[in-house]
């Protein structure tokens, strides 16, 4: 399980080395609560080495819930059935084995 969190790790940060425009600044994550903060950083920490992500300063953001919609406006929302709130329609939740995922990086 830790190998595959260090992987998933390691391809959240080639996302975020691809996505960035220019000298990586910060990398912003989304912790679902599976997992503490210390130990995504730790993660951070060792999958970014010898990447132009390393040394980067990652910040960890709890989640809160694990429905997303896509139809309306990406909203998260707590919902026991899925159904957005705003538009009706059946959102997607994330799949229990995510622990993270990356949610924007900074770049200039
Ligand atoms: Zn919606």
């Amino acid at each position: 399980m830790v190998v595959n969190q260090l992987e998933r790790m390691r391809a959240i940060i080639a996302q975020a080395v691809a996505e960035a425009k220019g000298h990586l600044q910060k990398v912003h994550l989304l912790s679902y609560g599976g997992i503490a903060e210390d130990q995504v950083l730790t993660l951070f920490a060792e999958a970014s080495r010898d990447t132009p992500a390393e040394g980067v300063e990652a910040i960890v953001l709890p989640a809160g819930s694990r429905y997303i919609c896509w139809n309306c406006c990406g909203l998260r929302f707590e919902s026991e059935d899925g159904v957005c709130p705003n538009c009706g329609e059946v959102a997607l939740e994330v799949p229990e084995e995510i622990d993270f995922a990356l949610y924007k990086v900074e770049a200039e």
